[in-house]
């Protein structure tokens, strides 16, 4: 009898291999529905999603890396999101002047009022306090110049590791925290994060032509692409992959900078009409975005799925969501659909293939 108790009849036991067995099957079953939808948003209509991530980056600050080799054009498309975003708002311009005037940086030293977004791009030896400010009383860095604008770090792998890990809490609170003996200051840092990198040190890793070809060994890719730490990665919403052909197809896929800010405008303006887009995302977080966010029972489905089969973080589960609002907005859509969840997924690709070389 204790016997029987320790060990469970052979019926039991090989109904539990089968369970296991029928779990493992459905797992995987759902994964691969997951990757062929994302293969499809991504790759079967290059231009529609080349669309959404040129307009969804400015729109309502979506961190973006762009990885590929040299020569695609990622520094000239970084350089045009500023133009891309929408105007400053009176109040926003005012704390743009406010911040330059502070740091003595006022352009022409002439104090009018600065209407235009900032892009800031510093050089990758630049260090932490310089990046969010630092000194006995403390100036504002890049992140604080960048305010309501773009910080472009240009081959993100070169910067320091120090660098990068204070980029972490701007990020998260939009506000840099500095901490001196006398008294606490925090600075504005609510900017665009838009990075760029190559896939390996040479460059040419998955991009083999007949004159340029990678000389990189596996370690050497390894170590250059842990570089960038996983959280990091986390506050990225967007990593895309800018092939070589796009240079030759032209930055723009036929559309003009002011045809696409006139596409953001008009998002913008179906957001902030939404009766739950008036205070915005941005905050919110866990449950409370859940429902600020109306998804189709799909789409909702579709999003769980994925959470248990790609294994990827509460952080970035709520930005995937948050992109795929954003994705259904630009789509005029006031639901957000299983396609637009899908297309946010696929945008975060890059961080499995960085942790998976
Ligand atoms: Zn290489």
């Amino acid at each position: 009898m204790l016997q029987n108790q320790k060990q469970p009849p052979a019926i039991l036991s090989h109904r539990g291999r089968s369970d296991r067995f029928f779990r493992i099957c459905l797992k995987y079953s759902v994964l691969c529905k997951i990757l062929s939808i994302i293969f499809f948003q991504l790759h079967m209509n290059p231009l529609n999603s080349r669309r959404h991530w040129v307009s969804l980056g400015m729109i309502m600050f979506h961190n973006v890396l762009l990885a590929g080799p040299p020569g695609t054009g990622k520094t000239m498309l970084a350089k045009r999101l500023p133009g891309i975003m929408p105007p400053l708002q009176e109040e926003e311009a005012l704390q743009v002047t406010k911040i330059y005037s502070a740091a003595g940086k006022l352009p022409g030293g002439i104090p009018s009022l600065m209407r235009e977004r900032q892009f800031r791009s510093p050089h990758h030896t630049i260090s932490a306090a310089g990046l969010i400010g630092g000194g006995s009383i403390p100036r504002p860095g890049e992140a604080t110049l960048a305010h309501r604008g773009v910080l472009f770090l240009d081959e993100l792998p070169e910067f320091s590791r120090a660098a990068l890990e204070v980029l972490r809490q701007p990020l998260e609170d939009r506000e840099v925290t500095i901490a001196r003996s006398r008294a606490v200051f925090r600075f504005p840092a609510s900017f665009l994060l838009a990075a760029s990198m190559n896939p390996c040190p040479c460059g040419y890793y998955g991009h083999d032509s007949d004159d340029q070809r990678c000389i990189c060994s596996e370690i050497q890719i390894a170590r250059y692409r842990a570089k960038i730490s996983g959280p990091l990665l986390d506050r990225i919403d967007m990593h895309i992959e800018v092939p070589r052909p796009l240079a030759s197809e032209g930055l723009t896929s036929g559309m003009t900078t002011s045809e696409m800010r006139a596409l953001v405008l008009q998002a913008v303006r179906r957001r902030s009409e939404r009766p739950s887009g008036s205070r915005g995302l941005g905050e919110l977080a866990g449950a409370s975005l859940r429902k600020a966010v109306e998804m189709t029972k799909a789409a909702d489905e579709l999003l769980r799925k994925a959470f248990d089969s790609l294994g990827v973080s509460l952080r970035a589960h709520d930005r995937i969501l948050k992109l795929a609002r954003t994705i259904a907005d630009l789509d005029g859509q006031d639901r957000v659909d299983q396609e637009h969840v899908a297309e946010a997924i696929g945008y975060r690709s890059l961080d499995r293939k960085l942790h998976t070389l």
